[in-house]
C-alpha cells in the first residue's frame, strides 16, 4: 500500500464526513427533507437574510472500519458561511458564529458509548450580498492526551511532506515503515495503537529535522474598525476580546497578543480603565505586543504623505506616552496596496519593520518575496515580511494547514523560523481555547517543528537578513482596484480635508509667530484625529455598510467646521494687522489674495459683487483685467501672489469690467495659448491645439464619456469586473450645449448630456495665461454597476505613465497583460512621449483611479457596486479635472505644482476691520525655498514646545535640492528632526524623493 493509502485509511478510522447526514428542518428541528449537495459538497441556499435550519441526528457507532469508538471524545468540526450561526446540541444552545468566526471543532462528548444518540441542529442566516453556504462537517473521534488515528494520520502526512519536499532521500524509508501497521488488529484498540506507537518510534529519526524548525505564534485579532457593523459596535468588539485574551492567558500562560490601533487603546483607557490596567500589566509582563504605529490601520495609497506622518506620529506619540515606548513594527495586514514611499516614512518612526498578508490576495501574480528589503525611491529601506494567508477571518492551528504554509515559507525564503497568527479575525474575537489546546496537543508531537509563542517584533529580530531581496517598487494589490474610485464622497472629503488642515495648520502658525494669535494645537490635532480615523482601510476606499458613512460624513463635517474656522481665523487676525496704503478712491474696499503653497503664482479670481460697476485695483494703483462672468461674479487675475504670502487689492467703484460677447464662441475656447474645440453634437473635445508648439494633442474625440457594465464581482464595492472593456454601454447624449464666457480673463463652454437616468453637466475652462483645459462637473448619478471613465486619446506615444503618488511619482509601464490595468494616483497622471519631448498631463481635484495604454490616459471618474452599501455613490458629486499639454516632461512642465494649484486655490480676505496698527505689509512672502522642487507640506507648532515650528518638505521629481530658503519670520533652523521630532544628523543637501523634516526657533 503507498503510504498517502496507509495514512486515508488511518484517518478513516476516527473521522467521518457527516455532510449528507443533514435534514433540512423547522425551527423545531423536525426534519423536513434531506439536504442536496453541490458540485462542491456544499450545502447553499438562496442570499438575503435567509435562515436555513438544518439538523441531523448522530447516533455513535460501536467502531469506524472495525476501530472501536466507546471511551473516545467526539468533536464536531464544521465550516460555514452565513452571517449569524446558532449551534444547538440536544436542543441545547451552544455556540454562535458569525462570517468571520466561520469554522467550529464543537465538543460533543467527551466519552462517547455505543448507539448514543447526540442531535444537533443548526440556525444558519445566508448574507445579504451572497448565498449562504455550509462547507464542511466532520465528526472526530479522538483522545486529546494521547495518540489515536486520527492523529497519527496527520504526523504522518507531515513527515511525508517535509520529506518530500526536503528529504525526498528518506522516503522509501518512510514508505517501508509504514507498512508495519498492524491493520491485522485494528478491532484491538490497545493492540493496533501500540503498532502506531512502534511506528512512531521508528520513524523518530526520520523526523529529527522537523524539530530544526519552529513556529512562532502570536495570539492576534484582525479587527475593523468599521465595516459590516458600525464603529460603536467595535468599541464592544475590541473590549471583549481583549477580555477573552487575558482570560484565556491565565489559563496558558505562554499566549502572546498582538494588536494594534493606538485609537482602540485610548477608548479601552477611557472607557474601561481598569482592563487597560490589565493591558498594561500584560505588556509589562511580556505577554501583549504593541504593533503598528499607525493610529489605525489605514488605506494608504490614497492618503496624503503628510496624513501617513500624522498616522505615525498620533499613533506612536500614544504608545510612547502610554506603555513607555513606541512600536518597531508596522502592522497593515489588510491594507489594499502599499505607495512607494512607505519604507522612507516609517523609518522616520523608528520603525524597523513592516509586516502585511494583503499580496496574498493578488489575483494574477503570486508576490515572489516572504521576508525582503523594501525600498523607497530615496534610498531607504525597510525589512519587511508577508504575513501567512489569512482569507477566511480564522487563522486556527490546524497542524496541516500550518505545516503546509510552512513548507511553502521555506521554499520561498529558506528559512526555518515561521510566524503564525492564531486568531478570529476582522470581527474580533482572537485565539480560542481550543486554538490553544490543539496547539499544546502539536507541541509535544515529535512529528512537528517546535511551537512557542513570540512576539513579532521578537520572530523578526531573530531572522537572518543578510542576502535579502531588494524590492524597489510599490507594493500594489491586484484586486481591490475599485477602491480608488468607490464612495467618492469619502474621497473628496479627505482631499479637501487634507489640504483644509494643511493651510489651516500653516496660518495659525504664521498667525502666532507675527501676532502672538494663540496656536489652536488642541483643535487641530482633534480634526487631525477624526480624519485619521476616517482614513480606515474599510471607510475611505468605500467599502462599508451605509450607516458606517454617515458616522464618517459626520466627522467629516466636523473636521471642516473646525478647519474652515482655525484657517479663518488665522487669516482674519492678519488680514486686520495690515498696513493699508493710501485708497485709490474714497470707497475702495481692501482685500488680501492668500497663497499657501510655497512658489509664487497668478490665478483668476472671481468675486462676488454687490454691483457690476466695479474693478479691481492692484497695489500700485493698477487697473486688473477683469470680466463679468456669466453667474454675476466679477473676473479678475491676480497676478504673482507670493510664496507663502499675500498680496493687496482694492475693490474700486464706478469702473467697467469687461462685457461680455459670446457671438464669436462658436463652441471654440482660445486663449492664445490653447485652442480646444468642442464638438456641437456630442460635447465631446475635438481638438485641443496647442497654439504655441503647433501640436494637435487629440487623436480622435478627447473627453469621451466611456460608460461600461461593471457587474459580477463577489467583492463588489471593492473590485472592478476585470473584464469591464468587454462591456460598453451606450454613448452619452447630448441635451445642451451653450457658451457661458468668451474672454478676455475666462473662456467657458457648458455642455449637458446623459447617460441612462444620470446627467453629466460639464464646463470647459481656459483661463488667461494658463495651458490648462479645465473640466468642471456636476454629475446626477442614478446607474447601478456602471463604470465610467473619461478618455483622451493622443496623438502621442509611450510605453509608460508617470502618476503621483504620496511625497513622490511612480512610472509604471503599458503591458498589455499586465495585473495593473487600473492604478491609483494622486492628483495627476502624465503621458510624455520622450522622442517628441511633449506629453500631456491629467489633473483632478478628487479622484485617484486611472488608465492608460501608450496612446491614451483614462481618468476612472464614477462606479456604481451595490454592496455593502446599496446607494453608494447615488446622487450629486462635484469634481474638476483637468487636462494640461505641454512641451517636455511633467518635471519642466511642473506639472506637480499646476496640480497642488488645482487643489489649493488661493484664498480671498476682504479687510473689513482694519486695526490700522500697521503691523504687516500690504505684500509679503513669508517662506520660499530657492529650489522649486521642494514641496512644503507641513508647518505646525512642535509637538514638544509651543515656541518651536516644525517644517516638512519632500523633493517632488527625483532631483537634489539645496537646503537654501529665505523666510521673513525671524526664524532659523534649529536642526534636522525625524518624523516624532526627535534630532537627527543635519541635512547637507536634499537628495532625490527625501523627505526633510526641521526644527525652527525663533
Ligand atoms: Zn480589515
Amino acid at each position: 500500500m503507498s503510504p498517502l493509502d496507509n495514512i486515508a485509511k488511518l484517518s478513516h478510522l476516527t473521522r467521518t464526513d457527516v455532510q449528507k447526514n443533514w435534514l433540512i428542518s423547522t425551527a423545531g428541528g423536525n426534519p423536513i427533507q434531506p439536504v442536496t449537495l453541490n458540485e462542491k459538497q456544499y450545502i447553499i441556499w438562496p442570499a438575503g437574510r435567509q435562515i436555513q435550519y438544518l439538523t441531523q441526528k448522530i447516533i455513535v457507532p460501536e467502531h469506524l472500519a472495525g476501530y472501536p469508538l466507546a471511551g473516545m471524545e467526539l468533536r464536531l468540526i464544521l465550516t460555514w458561511w452565513a452571517e449569524d450561526v446558532k449551534i444547538y446540541i440536544n436542543n441545547q444552545f451552544i455556540q454562535a458564529g458569525d462570517l468571520f468566526d466561520s469554522s467550529t471543532r464543537i465538543l460533543l462528548s467527551n466519552s462517547v458509548s455505543t448507539g448514543q444518540e447526540i442531535v444537533v441542529t443548526l440556525r444558519l442566516v445566508s448574507p445579504n450580498h451572497d448565498i449562504g453556504g455550509l462547507m464542511k462537517s466532520e465528526l472526530i473521534y479522538e483522545y486529546s492526551q494521547a495518540i489515536d488515528p486520527g492523529f497519527v494520520a496527520d504526523e504522518l502526512t507531515i513527515i511525508h511532506n517535509y520529506l518530500q519536499t526536503f528529504y525526498p532521500e528518506n522516503l522509501a524509508a518512510f514508505t517501508a515503515t509504514l507498512d508495519n501497521i498492524d491493520w491485522d488488529n485494528v478491532t484491538n484498540k490497545d493492540k493496533f495503537n501500540q503498532s502506531l506507537e512502534s511506528i512512531r518510534q521508528s520513524l523518530q529519526p526520520l523526523a529529527k529535522p522537523l524539530k530544526e524548525r519552529s513556529f512562532h505564534l502570536l495570539g492576534h485579532a484582525h479587527l475593523d474598525m468599521a465595516w459590516l457593523w458600525p464603529l460603536a459596535e467595535t468599541w464592544q468588539v475590541a473590549k471583549n476580546t481583549f477580555i477573552s485574551v487575558l482570560n484565556l492567558q491565565k489559563d496558558f500562560p505562554a499566549l502572546i497578543f498582538g494588536h494594534s490601533s493606538p485609537l482602540i487603546y485610548e477608548w479601552i483607557e477611557k472607557h474601561h480603565p481598569d482592563l487597560f490596567q490589565a493591558i498594561l500589566e500584560a505588556y509589562k509582563g511580556q505577554s501583549w505586543e504593541l504593533l503598528g504605529g499607525m493610529w489605525v490601520e489605514p488605506e494608504v495609497n490614497l492618503i496624503s504623505g503628510e496624513s501617513l506622518f500624522r498616522q505615525l506620529l498620533y499613533g506612536q506619540q500614544y504608545f510612547q506616552e502610554k506603555f513607555g515606548q513606541i512600536t518597531k513594527t508596522a502592522w497593515l495586514p489588510d491594507t489594499f496596496g502599499f505607495p512607494h514611499q512607505l519604507p522612507q516614512i516609517l523609518k522616520s518612526f523608528g520603525i524597523k519593520y513592516f509586516v502585511t498578508g494583503k499580496l496574498h490576495w493578488n489575483d494574477t501574480t503570486k508576490f515572489p518575496h516572504g521576508f525582503f528589503w523594501w525600498q523607497s525611491p530615496d534610498g531607504s529601506k525597510i525589512l519587511s515580511l508577508m504575513s501567512p494567508p489569512n482569507v477566511a477571518g480564522v487563522m486556527d492551528t490546524n497542524p496541516i494547514i500550518m505545516t503546509d504554509h510552512a513548507l511553502n515559507w521555506e521554499r520561498q525564503t529558506g528559512l526555518k523560523d515561521i510566524f503564525w497568527l492564531p486568531g478570529v479575525g476582522d470581527h474580533g474575537g482572537g485565539p480560542t481555547r481550543d486554538m490553544l489546546e490543539v496547539a499544546q496537543r502539536w507541541q509535544k508531537s515529535p512529528f512537528f517543528p517546535q511551537l512557542k509563542f513570540s512576539q513579532a517584533t521578537t520572530y523578526l529580530d531573530s531572522l537572518e537578513t543578510s542576502n535579502l531581496p531588494i524590492w524597489d517598487d510599490e507594493l500594489y494589490l491586484e484586486f481591490h482596484r475599485g477602491c480608488y474610485t468607490t464612495h467618492s464622497d469619502q474621497k473628496a472629503y479627505n482631499r479637501y480635508c487634507e489640504i483644509l488642515l494643511y493651510q489651516g495648520e500653516l496660518w495659525s502658525s504664521l498667525a502666532n509667530i507675527l501676532l502672538e494669535i494663540p496656536y489652536p494645537k488642541v483643535e487641530i490635532e482633534s480634526a487631525w484625529k477624526k480624519v485619521l480615523l476616517n482614513q480606515f482601510h474599510d471607510i475611505l476606499p468605500g467599502t462599508s455598510i451605509p450607516e458606517v458613512f454617515r458616522d464618517a460624513n459626520q466627522l467629516w463635517r466636523q473636521v471642516i467646521t473646525t478647519g474652515e474656522a482655525i484657517l479663518e481665523q488665522a487669516l482674519q487676525a492678519i488680514a486686520t494687522q495690515i498696513n493699508l496704503p493710501t485708497l485709490p478712491h474714497p470707497q475702495a474696499k481692501p482685500f488680501l489674495v492668500f497663497n499657501s503653497l510655497n512658489w509664487e503664482r497668478s490665478q483668476v479670481i472671481s468675486l462676488a459683487v454687490e454691483s457690476f460697476n466695479c474693478s479691481v485695483y492692484d497695489l500700485n494703483n493698477c487697473l486688473c483685467p477683469s470680466q463679468l462672468s456669466q453667474d454675476n461674479q466679477l473676473l479678475f487675475l491676480a497676478e504673482n501672489i507670493p510664496s507663502v504670502g499675500y498680496k493687496l487689492f482694492w475693490l474700486v467703484p464706478n469702473q467697467q469690467a469687461t462685457e461680455q460677447n459670446l457671438i464669436n464662441c462658436q463652441f471654440i475656447l482660445d486663449n492664445g495659448l490653447l485652442k480646444v474645440t468642442i464638438n456641437s453634437e456630442t460635447g465631446d473635445i475635438d481638438s485641443i491645439f496647442d497654439i504655441i508648439n503647433q501640436k494637435e494633442i487629440l487623436q480622435t474625440a478627447g473627453n469621451q464619456l466611456q460608460a461600461f457594465k461593471d457587474q459580477g464581482q463577489y467583492w463588489d464595492a471593492w473590485n472592478i469586473d476585470p473584464n469591464y472593456q468587454q462591456y460598453p454601454l451606450p454613448k452619452t447624449v447630448l441635451k445642451s450645449i451653450k457658451c457661458l464666457e468668451y474672454g478676455p480673463l475666462r473662456w467657458r463652454i457648458r455642455v449637458s448630456r446623459s447617460l441612462g437616468d444620470s446627467e453629466f453637466c460639464q464646463d470647459y475652462i481656459l483661463e488667461k495665461d494658463s495651458p490648462i483645459l479645465q473640466i468642471k462637473t456636476i454629475v446626477n448619478w442614478q446607474q447601478e454597476h456602471t463604470l465610467v471613465k473619461t478618455a483622451f486619446p493622443l496623438t502621442l506615444n509611450s510605453d509608460f505613465t508617470t502618476y503621483e503618488i504620496a511625497c513622490g511619482a511612480i512610472k509604471r509601464s503599458h503591458q498589455s497583460e499586465s495585473p495593473k490595468w487600473e492604478v491609483y494616483a494622486h492628483k495627476w497622471a502624465d503621458l510624455t512621449d520622450t522622442e517628441a519631448n511633449y506629453g500631456i498631463s491629467l489633473l483632478n481635484n478628487n479622484k485617484y483611479g486611472y488608465d492608460a495604454t501608450n496612446q491614451q490616459l483614462r481618468l476612472t471618474l464614477l462606479r456604481s457596486p451595490r454592496w455593502p452599501d446599496p446607494e453608494t455613490d447615488l446622487g450629486k458629486q462635484e469634481f474638476t479635472y483637468a487636462i494640461y499639454p505641454h512641451q517636455g516632461d511633467w518635471k519642466t512642465a511642473k506639472t506637480v505644482h499646476h496640480a497642488w494649484q488645482l487643489n489649493s486655490p488661493v484664498t480671498v480676505v476682504f479687510i473689513t476691520n482694519s486695526s490700522r496698527s500697521t503691523q504687516l505689509p500690504p505684500v509679503a512672502q513669508w517662506l520660499k525655498f530657492s529650489d522649486d522642487n521642494l514641496i512644503l507640506m507641513s508647518f505646525k507648532q512642535s509637538e514638544t514646545s509651543p515656541q518651536s515650528w516644525v517644517m516638512r518638505v519632500y523633493e517632488c521629481q527625483g532631483e537634489n535640492a539645496v537646503i537654501d530658503w529665505q523666510n521673513q519670520l525671524q526664524l532659523t533652523i534649529k536642526e534636522s528632526i525625524d518624523g516624532l521630532e526627535r534630532a537627527i544628523d543635519p541635512m547637507e543637501q536634499i537628495s532625490p524623493w527625501q523627505i526633510a523634516t526641521w526644527l525652527l526657533k525663533n
